[in-house]
């Protein structure tokens, strides 16, 4: 269905993918209500009645930079969501690439890698992805002269607070100067010399992010994990690009502030209000952004640097289920993924 064309002189890029249902949802005869007519293009098929009962499908059509049906596989959405933005970091830009969608629809699976059981296999993963072709570019002719020195971050931000996945979820704080310069105080950060090395870190952050918690209670579907790839000249500690990927927490946990426990309910609130402040952080990209609201939330706040500048380039990949069950799940992510796009 793709062609092989790769536009990549975008600011913002927005895609959806469609996971495929799973052996579960078959089982328990699911209906997909989600069809992919073009490479561009996503519908949603949703049953309704009419005053009199009798039944109707309402078709909803959306628009992105690509739709991504649930054929396509990790490495078909790589190469059209954000491997067009690794050279943006070697030449002087930040990059960002966002999963977003219901919990279940498939975002820790495109940018952590795919399970194998309860395995994560983080090769096939867009972190992964991203990094090998971090270090084709770093000793290619083209940007070798640089001098570029690669490091790796992985942190989690969970409830408005940060924890550090490769020093045993350490809770850190979030430092602003006043030249409004962000920092995630004593972040780990590894230098990195090899894919085979990063590699490591990924599996490591990932097995963290999972430890301890059980399917019905997801610590990870309420948390957003942010994944660093950051280029210095050798000897400096100035940046000189830097990628960061970002698998959000659930957007159905955002709305979930009814629940009557306290937590949930304000973990809930948080998650809204991130959401939100970075839908519009990423509808002003490059913009003049004196009131942007960076501040509200931890997780525009650490990515502040990301949203400004003219050479910034964010991607979207907005992930949904295909089942009717989700409908009303994945017109939300729909709509929210529309909002972002460039106008
Ligand atoms: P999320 O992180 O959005 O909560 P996950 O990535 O954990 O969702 O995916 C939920 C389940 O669906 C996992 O078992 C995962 O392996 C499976 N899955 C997700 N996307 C796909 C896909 N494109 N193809 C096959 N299985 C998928
Ligand atoms: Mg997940």
């Amino acid at each position: 269905l793709l062609d092989g064309q790769v536009v990549d002189d975008h600011q913002i890029t927005v895609c959806v993918r469609k996971r495929p249902l799973s052996r579960k949802e078959l089982n328990r005869k699911e209906i997909d209500v989600i069809s992919v007519p073009r490479k561009d293009m996503l519908m949603v098929h949703e049953p309704r009645n009419k005053v009199d009962l009798t039944k109707f499908l309402e078709n909803h059509k959306f628009r992105f930079d690509y739709a991504f049906n649930d054929t396509c596989d990790n490495a078909m959405v790589y190469k059209y969501t954000a491997k067009p933005l690794v050279k943006t970091i070697f030449e002087g830009g930040m990059a960002t690439c966002f999963a977003y969608g219901q919990t279940g629809s498939g975002k820790t699976h495109t940018m952590g890698g795919e399970f194998n059981g309860k395995v994560q296999d983080c090769k096939n993963g867009i972190y992964a992805m991203a990094a090998k072709d971090v270090f084709v570019t770093l000793n290619g002719p083209r940007y070798r002269s640089l001098n570029l020195v690669v490091s790796a971050s992985f942190f989690e931000i969970y409830s408005g607070k940060v924890f550090d996945l490769l020093a045993d979820k350490q809770k850190l704080r979030v430092l602003e100067d006043g030249k409004q310069q962000v920092q995630v105080v004593g972040l780990t950060e590894k230098v990195v010399d090899s894919v085979e090395e990063v590699l490591k870190l990924i599996q490591h952050g990932n097995a963290a992010r999972t430890s301890g918690q059980t399917s019905a209670n997801s610590n990870s579907s309420r948390s957003h994990a942010v994944f660093q790839i950051v280029l210095r000249p050798m000897g400096s500690s100035k940046i000189h690009g830097k990628f960061s990927f970002i698998d959000l927490a659930g957007n159905e946990r955002g709305v979930d502030t009814s629940s009557a426990d306290r937590q949930t309910r304000m973990e809930g609130a948080e998650i809204n209000k991130s959401l939100l402040a970075l839908k519009e952080c990423i509808r002003a990209l490059g913009k003049q952004s004196a009131h942007l609201p960076f501040r509200v939330s931890k997780l525009t706040q650490v990515l502040r640097d990301s949203f400004i500048g003219e050479k910034s380039k964010t991607c979207m990949i907005a992930m949904i289920s295909p089942g009717l069950s989700s409908c009303e799940h994945t017109l939300n992510t729909l709509r929210y993924a529309d909002r972002v796009k460039e106008l």
